[in-house]
This record gives structure tokens, C-alpha cells and sequence, in this order.
């Protein structure tokens, strides 16, 4: 699907690098374009790096290099531009023993702005809390401080909303309405941005995706085109240097990488029946025939790679819970 809105420019990352502590390279030379009204999920397994490009674009982290646009806008600490942006950054922390919106007016006035300018009934209607949000936010169950969050996050009406992990502990029905708080923003031209590490996620919430790992993007598109289209076939064979040699000599086999116990073939104008009738004609045993399309096939590659996580240097200490230069609706967990 193209962006709703004709692909205006809403982000812009170019070569975007952090490494910590001098060898821990959460994120590689990142490039990335996400446009005006997306829907757009980034996502990748734990260690992806996808947290620190969020945080990045937050101004929560400082890049060690490359560059940041956000609706045109170089992005520097303090930038006027993340005025525009609103974010919930892992679980939101609100004060238990005041209701959802005591928590959200405070949460403003603490931002230093007068309550008139908050826009608290739309990023209500949004959210979707109805009258729980005159209950104590300790009585809350996890996803309506999810919900929660994302009103705080829809306080200042942003045109850009960036959201990271936004379903953890959600069931399928919360997640199911989150979906549609999603498409209502996409609907009057926010731009969603959301991480997870969950394919399905993914595929039914977003209209764009950005699939990574170890820093980089490794596949980038809309959903419906990369779900779409041409097809990819995953086999177990008996013996999987001739059933390479094989498909390579087949008409309509794009390329085929092992992967597990078995290969991947990309398919560009062939049908797996083909693929399988080749490979029994020549001698070679099928045991598994599954049916993909790209975006799984890159995911599931990617997970299936010994190297698909990142480095084991996990240390968090070094991020601020909040810059002077972080975006104005910007929800940043405690812990
Ligand atoms: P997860 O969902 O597990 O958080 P992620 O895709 O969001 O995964 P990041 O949290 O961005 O990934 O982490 C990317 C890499 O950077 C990981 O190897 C992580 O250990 C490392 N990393 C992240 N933050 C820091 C930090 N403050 N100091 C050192 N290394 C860090």
C-alpha cells in the first residue's frame, strides 16, 4: 500500500549509528524513510537495536553518527520539531492513588503548559478508556495503562506518534483495539510508528514495515506488497546440496538460501508444485513443503540465523530517562 497521503516525508533516517561503550553497535548505518500517514512497525527479535533507534528519534540518545529528519526538520537537541511528536517508550509509570485523568492533567502541568492547550478529550476518544478514566489508575489492568499511555502519548495532538513495543502484555482483544486506535490516527494523517518483535503484530496492525536486525534493515515496504506478490516455498529435503543444484537450474527459482533443516526458495514466476515435481524428478526426497510470503520468509530467516541476536553486552545504565531535547509527549519507563 502507498502512504495514504502521497509519501510526504514525516522521518527521515540516514546513516543513523549508535554504538555504546565503543564496541556494542546497537544500530549500523541505518537508512529509512517513513511517510505521512504509515503505519509503520519496525520490527526485529530482541537485541534488534530497534529500541535505540526509537529512543534516537526521541532525542532520548544521542547518535554517535548519521542523521536524523523528522517532517524536514534536522533533529537537535531541543529541536521546536518534537513538539509535533508524541511517544510512550516501554511501560508507562503513572501515580497509582489518582485516577486515569488526574494522572493526565498532571502529567501536563508537570510539562510546564497550561492545561487549556492539552488535548484531553480527543486523545481520550482516541484511547478509547471511556469512564475508566475517572478510576484510580492502580485498579487499571495492564492494557488500560497501556491505553493510558498512549492518551498521555496523544496529549499534544502530534502529527508523528512513536510507540515502542506498545502490545507487551496486551491481550488479543486489547490488542485488537489498539489495532483500530492505530487506524483511526492513520485516518486523520498522524503517522504511526510502532516496534515489536512479533510478526503477526506486525502484518495486521501496520501498513509499512522495516524489518531488522543486528542495526540494519534487512527488508522495507508496504505490508500488502511484501505479503503479497511473489512467493516463497520453505522445503526439508533428504539431501540439500542437490536439491540446490537443482532449483538453481530451474526456471522461475529466484534463489534459495538454507535455512534450519532446510532451504528457502524464492519463487519469481514458478508454482511450489513445479518445485516439487523438479526435485522428485531428480531424486530428491521432499519431506516438508511450506507456503510463505516475503515478509515471513525474511523474518523467519532472520530468526532462524545463529547470529539473529545482538551482542551480549546488554547494559542499559547509560540511558537518560529524559534530554531536553525529547519529544513533547514523550512517556519514558521508570525502571
Ligand atoms: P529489545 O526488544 O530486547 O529491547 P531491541 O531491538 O529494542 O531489543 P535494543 O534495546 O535497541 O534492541 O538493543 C540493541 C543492542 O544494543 C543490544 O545488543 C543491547 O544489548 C545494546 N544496548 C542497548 N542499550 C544499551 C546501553 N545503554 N548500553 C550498552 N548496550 C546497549
Amino acid at each position: 500500500m502507498d502512504s495514504p497521503a502521497g509519501g510526504d516525508k514525516v522521518i527521515s533516517l540516514s546513516g543513523l549509528t549508535k554504538v555504546f561503550n565503543e564496541h556494542v553497535v546497537a544500530v549500523d548505518h541505518l537508512d529509512l524513510t517513513i511517510s505521512r500517514g504509515q503505519i509503520f512497525g519496525l520490527l526485529g527479535p530482541n537485541g534488534a537495536g530497534k529500541t535505540t533507534t526509537i529512543r534516537m528519534l526521541l532525542g532520548l540518545v544521542i547518535p554517535t553518527s548519521g542523521s536524523i529528519e523528522v517532517f524536514g526538520q534536522r533533529l537537535r537537541p531541543g529541536a521546536d520539531v518534537l513538539a509535533r511528536v508524541g511517544a510512550m517508550v516501554e511501560d508507562p509509570s503513572f501515580v497509582p492513588h489518582l485516577s486515569g485523568i488526574e494522572n493526565l492533567r498532571q502529567w501536563w502541568r508537570y510539562g510546564g503548559q497550561p492545561l487549556r492547550e492539552a488535548h484531553v478529550e480527543e486523545a481520550l476518544a482516541v484511547a478509547g478508556l471511556g469512564d475508566d478514566v475517572f478510576r484510580k489508575v492502580r485498579t487499571y489492568s495492564h492494557g488500560m495503562r497501556q491505553r493510558l499511555g498512549i492518551a498521555q502519548a496523544l496529549l499534544c495532538n502530534p502529527d508523528l506518534l512513536v510507540l515502542d513495543e506498545p502490545t507487551n502484555g496486551l491481550d488479543p482483544a486489547q490488542i485488537r483495539e489498539l489495532r483500530q486506535v492505530f487506524w483511526r490516527l492513520s485516518e486523520r494523517g498522524t503517522t504511526v510508528m510502532i516496534s515489536s518483535h512479533l510478526l503477526a503484530e506486525v502484518e495486521q496492525s501496520c501498513t509499512h514495515v522495516g524489518v531488522m536486525n543486528r542495526g540494519k534493515i534487512v527488508t522495507a515496504g508496504a505490508v500488502d506488497t511484501l505479503v503479497g506478490g511473489s512467493e516463497v516455498a520453505y522445503v526439508e529435503v533428504d539431501d540439500a546440496e542437490r536439491a540446490r543444484a537443482v532449483l538453481a537450474a530451474t526456471a522461475g527459482v529466484a534463489s534459495v538460501n538454507p535455512e534450519g533443516d532446510g532451504l528457502s526458495v524464492a519463487l519469481d514466476g514458478t508454482d511450489r508444485p513445479t518445485v516439487v515435481a523438479s526435485l522428485v524428478h531428480a531424486g530428491v526426497a521432499v519431506r516438508t513443503v511450506t507456503a510463505r510470503h516475503r515478509l515471513e520468509d525474511a523474518f523467519l530467516q532472520l530468526l532462524s540465523s545463529p547470529t539473529a541476536q545482538g551482542p551480549d553486552d546488554r547494559g542499559r545504565g547509560a540511558y537518560p530517562q529524559q534530554t531536553p531535547g525529547a519529544a513533547a509527549g514523550t512517556t519514558v519507563a521508570a525502571s
